[in-house]
């Protein structure tokens, strides 16, 4: 076991606290320790925290954000980037505040008028997804980024059937919502709708001991999106976030192994006056005895 897995704690970078492993809830399919219990932000939205601050200098300041199926989780790390407009999109309306109701392939906005566009775990349940890959590409401006995620089984071709029962759907693309469940050809599809890309895994961006640290699913990749048909820039380059987190770190090591060394001073000096304790005892007794046979 690596010396980051055996710290009792783990940092959220979605709120900001150091927190016990055994405190973190289980995520929506029963794994341990997924979700944080202060803010119950998943793997993903804590990688997205990550993304958000280390993309920062290059997004810049964000006039318009949209935010697709949004989530309290995700919301809130957005919010973070401080957008002049963050329009909450989803296609019906359910106990979430939304902004706007729409459709991801027929989106009421302007050609060229979102900063940044956010889009989790949507695409999936899109039938027309070409389509709404296109909207995206449409609606960015020219230095705009999208930041995409989906379910993907590299070394695999996409599985998708959108006119089949909800049984199937949740045996095949894992929610009786899904449409498909993307392989390979996702890249081409981005491809085709006019869109180039960076994709990012959390181990390639921290490292794996950075990933046990902020509890991340190591190989769970995102695409940072931009309009066009150069090939992908190296949309988030080295940024100084690793070896801030990495000093952090190193604090909560330093600091345990602290505790660790006066715990152990502890137990030696406890020792030594049980020991010293005991020789009284004994010298009391033979002092006794000696009384006794005087
Ligand atoms: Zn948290």
């Amino acid at each position: 076991m690596s010396a980051v897995a055996s710290l009792p704690k783990r940092y959220c970078p979605a709120c900001a606290n150091v927190v016990r492993l055994r405190n973190f809830g289980p995520g929506p399919n029963g794994r341990p320790h997924a979700s944080c219990p202060r803010c119950r932000s998943l793997e993903r939205h804590r990688f997205l925290a990550v993304l958000v601050s280390s993309l920062k200098p290059a997004i810049g300041s964000v006039d318009t954000l949209l935010d697709v199926a949004p989530s309290p989780q995700t919301s809130e790390i957005l919010a973070g980037l401080r957008p002049a407009r963050h329009v909450k999109l989803d296609l019906g309306l359910d106990g979430r505040r939304v902004d706007v109701l729409a459709s991801l392939t027929d989106l009421p906005l302007a050609d060229g008028s979102i900063d940044l566009l956010f889009c989790y775990h949507v695409l999936e349940h899109v039938p027309d997804d070409r389509s709404a890959m296109q909207e995206i590409a449409r609606v960015l401006t020219p230095e705009g980024l999208a930041l995409v995620q989906v379910p993907i089984r590299f070394g695999t071709v996409t599985d998708e059937d959108v006119d089949t029962t909800p049984e199937e759907r949740t045996v095949r693309f894992g929610q009786r919502d899904h449409v498909r469940w993307y392989g390979d050809d996702f890249e081409d599809r981005l491809a085709d709708a006019g869109l180039t890309f960076q994709r990012v895994t959390p181990r390639e961006v921290l490292g794996a001991d950075m990933c046990t640290w902020l509890r991340l699913s190591e190989d769970e990749p995102v695409w940072i999106v931009r309009r066009g048909s150069a090939p992908p820039a190296r949309l988030l380059g080295e940024t100084g976030l690793p070896a801030m987190l990495e000093a952090l770190l190193g604090e909560l090591t330093a600091e345990r192994a602290a505790r660790v060394a006066a715990r152990s001073r502890v137990a030696v000096l406890e020792r030594r006056t049980a020991r010293a304790r005991l020789g009284r005892v004994v010298r009391r007794v033979k002092h006794i005895g000696l009384s006794a046979r005087e």
